[in-house]
Formats: structure tokens, C-alpha cells, sequence
């Protein structure tokens, strides 16, 4: 569903993803895991084209993510084009980013209604199931500083979900979430899991990566030196620098 081609990409002439491949099956539920400063959200950034590649390419369900093939090179796209392109991708950031101005429902609706995929009442039943589905059918009136960390986090998941992504992303979503508010965000990610939605997650959660994720992908210095299954991966680590990676955060 989301294959990843050859991702190379720099900033200010220091390369921070250096020749990625990754594939994602649908359904799959893949974690990156990294050390600070080694790729993951410039990756997953790439995913949606928040971030241009400088070579290779990104194509989700068999489309071109950003970019179109014309005369055998890779042309970026027009604006418009990228931002439908860009719908087929959930994203979910570690700071919610929700419109401060507007309610949890407000806040659903927002996308669907300005890319006129529904009106608005179908809009608003969209959302109210989306709320009852991250448990929050009672916060639809509710402004996000009236809601707790972890609640606006879980009507973050469900705006993703608003425009009915083919994957969805997170970078670390519960990174700055109370301790005590972390689980019901990583109860409603693994139930999203359990019903075959596909996922990138970016997570320091170990216990959570092993527990959900079909497969940890370990990433370091922009390439990915150790993939396979949590059990594998994460009880016996192949590469020195994973072992010592997850020493320190175990
Ligand atoms: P963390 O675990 O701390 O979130 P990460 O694995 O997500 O780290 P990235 O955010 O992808 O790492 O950053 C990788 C490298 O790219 C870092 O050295 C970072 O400073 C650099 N970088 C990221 N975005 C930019 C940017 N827009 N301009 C310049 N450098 C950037
Ligand atoms: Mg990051």
C-alpha cells in the first residue's frame, strides 16, 4: 500500500535519509523506531510530502505522493494536486494542532466540509461517529481547552480520520501526554490496529510497538539497519546499534 522508494533527502547539505526503502502491506501496522535526530518524522513527513525528496519516491496505493513521472524524471505537482494526493495520508502530530477556535466537532468536519466531500449534515455524522469511535460522543461541543491532552489527542486521531485516509501516520502521539493519559490515546491507536487500519507509528512506547506493531523498523542515521517482527527485533536485536538503542530505553 505504501512503498517507499529510494528516499534520499538533505537538509542544508547534511543527509538525513539516505537511500530509504520501505514497503507497507495494507493493514499492517509498522513501528519506527530510532534513535533522536535519526529520520523518523522527516520520513514519515515524506509520506504526505510536508517534506520534498530529493531522490527516489513515495507512492501510497499505487499513486505518486507529491510528485508525477513525466519525460522519465519526477516533476513536483501542482498545489492542488498535492493536497488531494495528500487526503490518501493521515497524519497525527505529537502536539495535537487542533483549531484552538473551534469545537471537537468543528474540528472534524473542517476538512471534509472545505473539500466539499460532504455536506454538512453527513459532515456532522461523520464526526459524531468518529467521536464515539475515540469515546468522546460527548465532547463534540466541547473547545480543546476545555478537553484534557489525551482527549484532544484521540479528536486529533478521529479529524485523520475524517477524510477516510488509506494510512494513517503518527509521530509519537503520546509524547507530550501525562503519563496518566497516555493510555486511553494508545487504547484507541491499537483499536484502529485491531480493525485493519493501516499505520505508521513513530513511538518510544516499546511495550506498545511489541504489543500492536506487525513490524518494527529500526531506523538510524537515515537508513533503516534493522527490520522484522517486535519479538525478533526487539528481544534480539541483530545490529549493535539497535542493542544499544533499546538498552537505554527499556
Ligand atoms: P526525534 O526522535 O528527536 O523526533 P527524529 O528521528 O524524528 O528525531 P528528524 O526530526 O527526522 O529526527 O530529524 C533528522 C535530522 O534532520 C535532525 O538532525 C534534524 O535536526 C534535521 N532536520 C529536520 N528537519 C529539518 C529542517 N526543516 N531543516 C533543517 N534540518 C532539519
Ligand atoms: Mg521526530
Amino acid at each position: 500500500l505504501v512503498e517507499i522508494h529510494n528516499v534520499h533527502k538533505s537538509f542544508g547539505g547534511v543527509e538525513v535519509l539516505s537511500g530509504i526503502d520501505l514497503t507497507v502491506q495494507p493493514g499492517e501496522v509498522v513501528a519506527l523506531l530510532g534513535p533522536s535526530g535519526s529520520g523518523k518524522s522527516t520520513l514519515l513527513r515524506t509520506i504526505n510530502h510536508l517534506e520534498s525528496v530529493d531522490r527516489g519516491s513515495v507512492t501510497v496505493d499505487g499513486e505518486l505522493i507529491g510528485y508525477e513521472l513525466r519525460g522519465g524524471r519526477l516533476h513536483e505537482l501542482h498545489e492542488r494536486e498535492i493536497l488531494r494526493r495528500r487526503t490518501q495520508v493521515g497524519i497525527v502530530f505529537q502536539h495535537f494542532n487542533l483549531f484552538p477556535h473551534l469545537t471537537a466537532l468543528e474540528n472534524i468536519v473542517e476538512a471534509p466540509l472545505a473539500l466539499k466531500r460532504l455536506g454538512a449534515s453527513d459532515a456532522r455524522e461523520l464526526a459524531l461517529g468518529l467521536l464515539d469511535r475515540v469515546g468522546l460522543a460527548d465532547k463534540a461541543d466541547a473547545y480543546p481547552r476545555q478537553l484534557s491532552g489525551g482527549q484532544q489527542q484521540r479528536v486529533a486521531i478521529a479529524r485523520a480520520l475524517a477524510l477516510k485516509p488509506k494510512v494513517l501516520l503518527f509521530d509519537e502521539p503520546t509524547s507530550a501526554l501525562d503519563p496518566e493519559l497516555v493510555g486511553e490515546v494508545l487504547e484507541v491507536i491499537s483499536d484502529l490496529a485491531r480493525f485493519g487500519t493501516t499505520l505508521i507509528i513513530v513511538t518510544h512506547e516499546i511495550g506498545f510497538a511489541r504489543q500492536v506493531a506487525d513490524r518494527v523498523v529500526f531506523l538510524d542515521h537515515g537508513t533503516v539497519i534493522e527490520e522484522g517482527r517486535p519479538a525478533d527485533v526487539l528481544d534480539h536485536p541483530k545490529h549493535p546499534r539497535t542493542r544499544e538503542f533499546l538498552a537505554k530505553v527499556l
